[in-house]
């Protein structure tokens, strides 16, 4: 059976996390005919974690990572970093939407990813400064954020979950911004620096034997007697299994066509800021805020372990079933990040934002991920919903235990799930999900 890739991963704006890190030597493309144990195609969250897992179970298998763009500039570099363990899906109307019992399964399970992800950044010594246990803060900009935090804290007591409410003086002390009524900081929360984070788990993967390949985009796979054959535009690869880790590319390859939801969001980086910009800002060096509403924005500041005294925000969502950006949606975007930003920060109104890009959520409406034994031989660790760093990273591991035959709650629980429910026909889903976003970012204007 042949699949072909309908397209590949189109990036808009500047993989910012990457390059504040420095240059670095790109990995050469497949080229010519080769052959490994398992394939694994993208090298994000999902497909690292697989690689890892893989090479924990049976050190001696031949395992190949492609990916279509370098390590660090995919999806995976082009996120805010939280990797949360709480659930609070996109998706969902409210954070008390599954119920209790289904809310202590995910955190148990995202709290497995975290824990992979730390043991992860030990073995290989990734930078301490990519991955942090800091926790993160909702942060309310109105009376009905400070009712949300509030609703939420009653939910974490019912699940026995610990918190801090913070006023607006404590906020401004963290923040150096007077804009925030409040917060409510949970500790489970890791902050990375997502391509600080993948490069350094590439180069331990590396030295475990593993061999990525970048700008090596799988345009075709094919099953035979012998495995499968994947192509790329300069070489082929044929491996006993293949792990499909690209989250919404799973629909290029023709998988869950018209189930899944491709939402592209964005965000913008500032530039260093000076000492003198730092004094002024005041507050401390990092720290992260996710939205009470999550339509609302996103803010994070990190210092110099992460690339720089400099401030990060996110805002603003288009459904985009093409998977791609354009550059009017990112400077509209942009116009509406710098508002934002000068409405918190108004004493950096002088400060550029050096960068602005966009990336992919893929989401479906019913919550669930595709972690399963696709076709004979053909896995999938994709569809990884709003939590996606600690999603990818449970998929991945799933994927990799389906693929030498194990089980584990990682793998019941995602066996278990249903498939992506079937969305309205197009243009009627385009049509209403961008609908549904506007008045959802209006509704939450203020946080
Ligand atoms: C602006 C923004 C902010 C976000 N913030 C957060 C956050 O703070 N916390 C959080 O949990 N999530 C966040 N997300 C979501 C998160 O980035 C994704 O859910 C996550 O990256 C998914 O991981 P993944 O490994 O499954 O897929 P990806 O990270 O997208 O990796 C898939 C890889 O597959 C490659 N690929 C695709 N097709 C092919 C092909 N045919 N051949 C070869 N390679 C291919 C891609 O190049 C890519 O590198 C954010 C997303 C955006 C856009």
């Amino acid at each position: 059976m042949a699949h072909v890739a309908k397209r590949l991963p189109r990036f808009t704006g500047a993989a910012a996390w990457a390059e504040i890190l420095g240059p670095r030597a790109a990995r050469p493309p497949l080229t010519g005919s080769q052959g490994c144990d398992v394939a694994i195609i993208g090298a994000g969250y999902a497909g690292l974690s697989a690689a890892r897992r893989l090479k924990q179970l049976d050190p001696a298998l031949d395992v190949i990572v492609l990916d279509a763009a370098r390590v660090g500039d995919g999806g995976t570099g082009r996120n805010s970093g939280f990797m949360i363990d709480l659930p609070h899906e996109l998706a969902a109307s409210s954070y008390d939407g599954g119920g209790e019992a289904r809310d202590r399964q995910l955190t148990g399970l995202n709290r497995f990813a975290i824990d992979f992800a730390a043991q992860a950044v030990a073995d290989y010594g990734i930078p301490d400064g990519f991955f942090r246990r800091t926790g993160k803060i909702n942060g309310a900009g109105s009376e009905a954020g400070m009712a949300s935090n509030r609703a939420y804290a009653k939910h974490l007591d019912a699940l026995d979950e610990p918190y801090t409410l913070l006023d607006a003086a404590e906020m401004r002390g963290i923040t150096g911004s007077d804009y925030y009524f409040g917060g409510l900081h949970t500790p489970g929360t890791a902050m990375i620096q997502p391509a600080g984070y993948a490069m350094g788990l590439a180069l331990g993967l590396e030295r475990d034997g593993v061999r990525v390949f970048e700008d090596s985009g799988v345009t075709r796979m094919e099953s035979g007697a012998q495995g499968w054959s994947l192509t790329t535009a300069q070489g082929t690869l044929s491996a006993s299994k293949v792990i499909l880790a690209t989250n919404g590319h799973l629909d290029s390859f023709g998988f869950a066509r018209g189930r899944l939801m491709h939402i592209m969001l964005n965000a913008c980086m500032t530039e260093q800021l000076t000492p003198d910009q730092v004094r002024v800002l005041g507050g401390e060096q990092e720290w992260g805020i996710t939205p009470c509403d999550p339509m609302g924005t996103t803010v994070r500041r990190i210092g110099p372990d992460q690339g720089g005294h400099r401030i990060i925000i996110r805002h603003g969502s288009y459904y985009r079933p093409g998977m791609a950006t354009s550059e009017a949606d990112l400077t509209r975007a942009a116009c509406a990040m710098r508002a934002k930003f000068d409405a918190r920060f108004p004493a950096l109104k002088s400060v550029r934002f050096e960068f602005k890009w966009s990336g992919h959520l893929c989401l479906s409406q019913n919550g669930v991920s595709v972690m399963r034994e696709l076709e004979p031989g053909l896995l999938s660790a994709c569809v990884q919903n709003g939590l996606g760093t600690a999603r990818g990273t449970l998929t991945g591991i799933g994927a990799a235990e389906l693929a030498v035959g194990q089980t584990s709650d990682i793998t019941r629980h995602f066996t278990a799930e249903d498939q992506p429910s079937r969305l309205p026909p197009h243009p009627f889903d385009t049509i209403g999900a961008n609908a549904y976003l506007r008045y959802k970012e209006w509704q939450s204007r203020r946080e």
